[in-house]
Order: C-alpha cells, then structure tokens, then sequence
C-alpha cells in the first residue's frame, strides 16, 4: 500500500485587502472642483451639491459631476455657502 503524497501547495491567501487607516489626511473622494486638491469625503466634511449650484459658483466645466451631484471639499462647500447667502442678502 503505497500513499501517495500529494504535494500541498501551500498558498497564503494574500488579497490585498488592508485597509488604510493610518492616513489621515488622505481621502478617497477629490474634491470635484478642478483647480482645488483637497478631499471630499464625508469624514472630511465634504458635501454634495447640485449641478446647477456648483456652476454658479464656478462655472460650467470647472468641476467634476458625479452621479449627478457635485461632491466638494469643505472648504468649497464653505466659499459656496458664503457665496449663496451673499446672493441672499441684499
Ligand atoms: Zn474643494
């Protein structure tokens, strides 16, 4: 009786799966105006807007749609908000 030796491989599951914790000041979603580099991301305040808001505020083609909303940094979000209740205030 002769068992016969299967060769195990032997492989580590290795998904690259980690998560990314560490950075804190990285995001995963940019802000959706062109000329701005800061994150979106909800953790990072950053909120929607709508298409039409965003161009008000910069122009047709100077940002990034998606989904049909307009997601910017908090720091966009801010200079839109003083610029809507400028427009407001009259
Ligand atoms: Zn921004």
């Amino acid at each position: 009786m002769g068992f016969k030796a299967k060769a195990n491989a032997h492989r580590k599951a290795t998904s690259g799966d980690e998560k990314k914790k560490d950075k804190k000041n990285e995001g995963t979603l940019p802000c959706a105006v062109n000329d701005c580099d800061n994150w979106a991301d909800k953790k990072m305040k950053g909120r929607s807007l709508s298409l039409n808001d965003a161009e008000d505020m910069w122009g047709d083609g100077e940002f990034t749609i998606r989904k049909g909303r307009v997601r910017v940094c908090k720091k966009c979000y801010r200079a839109w908000k003083k610029d809507a209740e400028d427009n407001m205030e009259y």
